[in-house]
């Protein structure tokens, strides 16, 4: 008999405790061997007041445990409450989000009949990091973050997830087209990446028609990797394809701790009710086993849900009449499925998960050793909070800030919103008082060439300080081994 592991189950909020209580029955039932160490999260803690809706205890307890089974939970309204997500995946590092969706035609309505697919979403970066700052009256920024480590990690996962699970392709979605540096990057990555893999079939999309082609066809996807801003919107697209929210669960796996659970949340309006599907939170428990290494009784579980869904006994959320035999609450739901145990679906393609099929472990983030590239400092770009009494004349800044002493360096271009406004920009582009003034070292022409030094930005910043600019923040220009670390401009 499988050891029994310790788990951390959060029961959550709203329908949370009734599906968790649910869920917890079915595994049990089917075979599942843990022990549970309950935690408190979500409401109750955010309203007692701790901001980050975390007791301090489930950090003890997932050291020990490693794994937490979630039940959604309610954020509550108003500001100053933290994302109790995003917290567990940056402290855990749970940098891999997986989410299958599959469609069950023709026993839960949908109009895609043949999905199949998996959307493994980075999970760490990207938006994500939540470095926001407001610069000027008018402007606000977010940083975007793409890094190495975290593409290759999460690139490498999603090829590893592919392999395990005789997956045939792994297609990725970027912005490259547009953010060639950042999104770049992690399409690079995965062009390398997909070279240790010869016999998956690869395939790159800009993530506009994938996700239109993942809305309106996605039976044609296997494995899709991305980013995780549009991790996030598509895998809620495919999600709701499958016919409903309540249907699916997600892994987030991280090396020494993985998160398991639906992919919807705390549904308020029918909590109380006895009604709610927990569907999903079965399949995230359904995966969570699978990592467990408990197949069996994944499979068992796995099998006797698709059973139950093909027998059309259904909860409200998903009951039609012309594809449900049996309107059920969520505890009649359980005993459906607990009364189908050991048994196989006969239309819908039974699960297996033998021969070892699993989700493939987190992997620990390969480094770029120090001194492995030649990083010369070449300029910097000065963002400035600028505008006078009479308005906003790109030109008007360039003669004003010309009349500072910049010693080695020289103002070569200045843009607005990204877009060239000097030399020679044009009089209908609106401005507004945020300037991203460019400073390269003098005597050479468009390019940036010889190098300089800290000092003299230092100098720089110093002379504009005392000639009254208000500099918002500055960012450095490096060339790597002789290649620009930074894009030219708008259209460059
Ligand atoms: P929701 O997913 O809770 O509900 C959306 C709709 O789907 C509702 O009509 C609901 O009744 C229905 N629904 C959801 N799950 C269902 C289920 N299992 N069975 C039957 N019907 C189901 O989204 P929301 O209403 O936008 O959010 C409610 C709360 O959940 C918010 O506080 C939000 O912050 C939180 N939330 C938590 C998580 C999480 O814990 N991972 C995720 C999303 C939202």
């Amino acid at each position: 008999m499988t050891q029994k592991q310790r788990i951390t189950v959060a029961h959550g909020d709203g329908i949370g405790p009734k599906i968790m209580d649910a869920s917890l029955q079915i595994l049990e039932a089917g075979g599942g061997q843990f022990e549970i160490e309950p935690i408190e999260i979500g409401q109750k803690v955010y309203l007692r007041g701790n901001t980050n809706g975390i007791e301090p205890a489930l950090w003890e307890s997932l050291r020990r445990t490693g794994i937490l089974y979630k039940a959604p939970i309610t954020t509550p309204q108003g500001g100053g409450y933290k994302s109790i997500n995003v917290t567990m995946r940056k402290t855990l590092g749970l940098y891999a989000n997986i989410r299958p969706t599959r469609s069950y035609h023709p026993f839960v309505r949908t109009k895609h009949p043949k999905v199949d697919l998996i959307i493994v979403r980075e999970n760490e970066e990207d938006l994500y990091a939540g470095i926001e700052h407001r610069q000027t009256a008018e402007v606000y920024q977010t940083l975007k973050i793409i890094t190495r480590p975290g593409s290759d990690r999460i690139v490498r996962y999603a090829f590893e997830y592919a392999r395990r699970n005789n997956r045939k392709k792994v297609m990725c979605f970027t912005k490259d087209n547009i953010m060639k540096m950042t999104d770049g990057l992690f399409h690079k990555v995965f062009d390398e990446v997909a070279l240790e893999y010869p016999e998956i079939e690869t395939d790159h999309m800009i993530i506009d028609i994938g996700a239109a082609r993942a809305a309106t066809q996605p039976e044609i996807f296997d494995v899709i990797v991305m980013p995780n801003l549009y991790g996030d919107v598509v895998s809620d697209i495919t999600a709701e394809l499958a016919g409903s929210v309540g249907l699916a669960g997600s892994a987030n796996v991280g090396e020494k701790v993985s998160m398991f659970e639906a992919i919807h949340g705390s549904a308020p309006d029918i909590a109380g009710l006895g009604i709610a599907n927990p569907s999903g939170l079965l399949m995230a428990g359904v995966m969570m086993l699978v990592h467990m290494g408990q197949t069996e009784a994944a499979e068992r579980v796995h099998n006797a849900w698709l059973l139950t869904i093909e027998d059309g006994i259904h909860t409200k959320d998903i009951f039609k009449l012309e594809n449900s035999t049996k309107l059920v609450n969520t505890d009649k739901f359980v005993a459906a499925v607990i009364e189908r145990l050991g048994d196989f679906p006969k239309k819908l393609a039974p699960v297996s998960y033998a021969h070892g099929i699993s989700l493939p472990k987190a992997q620990p983030a390969t480094i770029v050793p120090l001194g492995t590239h030649k990083k010369e400092l070449v300029g910097v770009d000065m963002f400035i909070d600028w505008q006078t009494a009479e308005g906003r004349n790109p030109n008007e800044l360039a003669e004003a800030l010309k009349l500072v002493d910049s010693g080695d360096l020289e103002l070569i271009m200045i843009t607005n919103r990204g877009q060239s406004v000097w030399p020679n920009g044009h009089p209908d582009t609106f401005c507004t008082d945020h300037w991203r003034c460019r400073y390269q070292t003098k005597g050479e022409n468009s390019l940036p060439g010889l190098a300089t030094t800290h000092q003299s930005i230092v100098r720089l910043l110093h002379n504009m300080s005392e000639a009254g600019f208000d500099f918002i923040k500055t960012e450095n220009l490096y060339r790597f081994d002789g290649q620009l670390g930074f894009s030219l401009g708008q259209g460059q």
